[in-house]
Formats: C-alpha cells, sequence, structure tokens
C-alpha cells in the first residue's frame, strides 16, 4: 500500500505561492492530474499546483530531469494519461517525488514558472480516455433508503452484504465537468396508466460518487488478488452519475440501469492519485452482527486502512439564484469511508474475480454515498424523500428533483491534524432543457 513520505510532509512549500493559499485544494501535497488546453492549443496532461498547473509538455522540455525522469514524463508530455498509467505504481511514485521535488526547488523555479497554466483560463477534458465504465453501489445508506422508496418490504436485497452490486455502464457519455448536457428523454409509465410514454424525464437527479480510476490493468482470466489490488489504481476522482429516477422505475427490472444512467455522468477534471491520499486512509470493519466478506474480499490491509477519508458535498445553485447574484447552497455533506460498505481493492478484487480484463483509463462509479444521517444523502431523491418533502433553496425554490437552468457541483476534500489539506476541485454541471422532438 501507499506510504506516507517526504511528498507528505507538511512543512514543504512550493515556489508557486498559490500552493500554500489557506483552503486550497491543490497544496505541493497533491499534484493530481487532469488534461488541460489554453484556448485553441493542443490538449496538455497537467499537474494542478495551487491556483496554476504545471503543463507537462512544456516541463519535459524545460525542466532539469535525470534520464529516469525524462522516460516517465515522456508518455505525458505526449498527452497520453492512460499510457503513463500504464507504467505502474513504481513508476508513479518515482514521477510524484520528482514532481514534488521540482515545484519545491527554487533552483527550478527558473526554468519550470514559464511552464505554469493560469487554471483559470483553461478548459478541461476528461483526464484520461476511459474504456470501460462499471457502476458499483456500495453505499449501504443510499441503497436502504432508495430500496424502501422502490421496495418498501425488503429494502436491502438479500445479496448486498455479500457482493459489490454493480453494473457495466457505458463510457461514451462520460463528459468532462463544466460540459452542459440536456435533460433525457425516456420511457415513464406513469401511476395508473395503462401505456408508456416517451417524454423528457421530470425526475431528474444526481448522485454524489467517487470515481476510481484503474491504472494498471490485467490479462483475461487473471484475477487481480485483494492484497495487490490497490497498486492498479491510479486514482480517485469526484464523480456525478446523473439519474433520471421516472425512466429508472419503469425499466430497471429485471436487469437494471439502462438509459435512466446512460445520458450524462459528469467526471472532475482532476486525478488526485492514490499516493497523494496515503494520510488520509481509515480503517474499514463492518458492523457488528453482519456476516463477514468472503475471504477473496479478506485482507489485514484492508481491515487496517482500506477507506478513503474523504468529505464530500453537493451544492446547488437555480438559474434564479445566479440571476440574483446568489452563490450556490450546500445541499448535503458525507464521507466515502462513513458512506461505503466495500473498499476500493475490494472492487477491483470482485471485478476480476471470475477473469474479466480491465484496462488502464477503465472507470469505476462507488455509488451514490449517502451518509447514515437523512440530511448526509447524496442524490436529491432521498433528500426529498421520493419527491414527498422537497428541500428549499435560499432563493425560495423549492426543489424535488434537478430543475432546468440548476448547476450542481461536487467537492471533496481530506483533512486532519497533521496533513496539509488536500482536495479534488470541483465536478460541475449545468441541466439544460430537453432538446426539442
Ligand atoms: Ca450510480
Amino acid at each position: 500500500m501507499q506510504a506516507v513520505d517526504a511528498t507528505h510532509d507538511p512543512e514543504l512549500r512550493s515556489w508557486v505561492e498559490s500552493a500554500q493559499a489557506p483552503g486550497t485544494d491543490f497544496p505541493i501535497q497533491n499534484l493530481p492530474f487532469g488534461r488541460v488546453r489554453r484556448g485553441a492549443q493542443p490538449w496538455r496532461i497537467g499537474v494542478a499546483i495551487g491556483d496554476q498547473v504545471l503543463d507537462l509538455r512544456l516541463a519535459a522540455e524545460r525542466g532539469s530531469w535525470n534520464d529516469t525522469q525524462r522516460a516517465l514524463l515522456r508518455p505525458l508530455a505526449a498527452g497520453d494519461l492512460n499510457a503513463f498509467m500504464a507504467l505502474g505504481a513504481a513508476a508513479w511514485r518515482a514521477l510524484r517525488a520528482a514532481l514534488s521535488h521540482a515545484l519545491a526547488d527554487r533552483a527550478a523555479q527558473p526554468l519550470l514558472a514559464p511552464c505554469l497554466l493560469p487554471q483559470a483560463q483553461l478548459d478541461y477534458d476528461v483526464p484520461c480516455a476511459i474504456g470501460d465504465y462499471t457502476d458499483f453501489y456500495v453505499g449501504i445508506h443510499h441503497a436502504t433508503a432508495v430500496g424502501k422508496l422502490f421496495r418498501p418490504d425488503a429494502p436491502l436485497l438479500p445479496n448486498y452484504k455479500w457482493v459489490p452490486i454493480g453494473y457495466h455502464g457505458r463510457a461514451s457519455t462520460i463528459l468532462p465537468s463544466a460540459r452542459p448536457f440536456a435533460r433525457p428523454r425516456g420511457q415513464i409509465k406513469h401511476a395508473g396508466a395503462e401505456a408508456p410514454v416517451l417524454q423528457p424525464s421530470a425526475r431528474l437527479d444526481y448522485e454524489l460518487e467517487i470515481g476510481i480510476v484503474i491504472g494498471v490493468g490485467n490479462p483475461p482470466g487473471q484475477s487481480i488478488a485483494l492484497a495487490r489490488a490497490e497498486e492498479h489504481v491510479f486514482g480517485l476522482a469526484l464523480f456525478n452519475d446523473w439519474s433520471a429516477r421516472d425512466v429508472q422505475a419503469w425499466e430497471y427490472q429485471p436487469l437494471g440501469p439502462f438509459l435512466a444512467k446512460n445520458f450524462a455522468s459528469t467526471l472532475s477534471p482532476w486525478i488526485v492519485t492514490l499516493d497523494a491520499l496515503a494520510p488520509f486512509r481509515r480503517a474499514f470493519s463492518r458492523p457488528p452482527g453482519d456476516p463477514p466478506p468472503l475471504p477473496y474480499l479478506q485482507g489485514a490491509d484492508n481491515s487496517a486502512r482500506g477507506a478513503f477519508d474523504v468529505q464530500l458535498e453537493v451544492w446547488l445553485q437555480s438559474a434564479a439564484m445566479r440571476d440574483a447574484g446568489l452563490p450556490p447552497h450546500c445541499v448535503s455533506r458525507s464521507n466515502f469511508a462513513d458512506a461505503a460498505y466495500w473498499t476500493v481493492a475490494q472492487l477491483v478484487a470482485h471485478h476480476t474475480v471470475g477473469g474479466c480484463a480491465l484496462r488502464p483509463g477503465d472507470l469505476f462509479g462507488s455509488g451514490t454515498l449517502s451518509g447514515p444521517a437523512p440530511e448526509q444523502a447524496g442524490s436529491l431523491l432521498e433528500l426529498a424523500q421520493g419527491g414527498r418533502q422537497p428541500i428549499t433553496l435560499p432563493s425560495g425554490e423549492r426543489r424535488s428533483f434537478v430543475a432546468d437552468g440548476d448547476t450542481v457541483t461536487l467537492r471533496g476534500f481530506c483533512q486532519r491534524p497533521g496533513a496539509v489539506r488536500i482536495g479534488f476541485g470541483a465536478c460541475s454541471a449545468t441541466v439544460l432543457p430537453a432538446a426539442a422532438d
């Protein structure tokens, strides 16, 4: 597993002064990877530092690197994060150490300062090419609350505590943060109606999730053991798995989500590496009385520090709030470690146990990460109790589901005494009216 090392030293400072700004998501202890572009220039792989991005193409050309570091930078300079991720955990760690040193070392400043791009002036793509996408369902409080709405008698199905539940989604409609999308149409069967109709979803919802980015894959037929699983995971991001609840209610049986989930999912610009998250690991356990997982999903490291202590927030700003100059409103807060019934390592081990191959750039969604309390819900479906108790925004507007013009923004960060706070940036999108027929 990832160790806390010199790159996490709380005393470490960067010559990029904004990296020391109070509350910044991107101090030198973080160094997340993204794909950025200024104006009409080509897309570049960059590392966020303070309010800047270190352009790794320019940095590879201009910086003072040894041969090993130069080789590590080559795929990144070519704009291919997938190829870099495929190099493996030792390579990730070596480059992290080199970048940390270069961004701390005043002697590197004259060479690398011209390689900085101001974050506020950039466009952002999804950070890597995503081959396959799987959405899990690790949020046990979400599974229970939603289960109650769909099946009051049996909210949590009997397999939940044995199998990490998931489905294979589509990677083709995973959108970068800040990309708006149109409200989807779909088949909806209204209560008491004889037949469904095709119409825009009236129950559009967000889902607060963590995205898990696979760095190193496995060949078909070869499973990944739990103890090695994290060596295959490059990092985590924020992920909004937009959902059309009215479409979902009609289509989901017997094979699970389909068009209710495949019209848009928003991924944050930055992948925070598992190495950066090393100081923010927590013990992982099940509530007393729950069955232990099967042996292939059990391990000492997984129990000792399998969980990630990531604090999560959902912010909503309606069009009326924007017009009135009202800031986004925080509608809920939760925590990855408190919400998840399965660890990242368990998801990797389970996904591959039957021989399924993963590839660099594959993405897992965690599932909606609702905390145990009702106000910690990671979806509006839960917050507004299926429409029975709409929430009220600072503008006086009420919401049971997402309205046209609403901007939903996910945020995440890690902090604890003795470590420097690191953040995930923002995962944001605005919903546009449904396209005309
Ligand atoms: Ca989901």
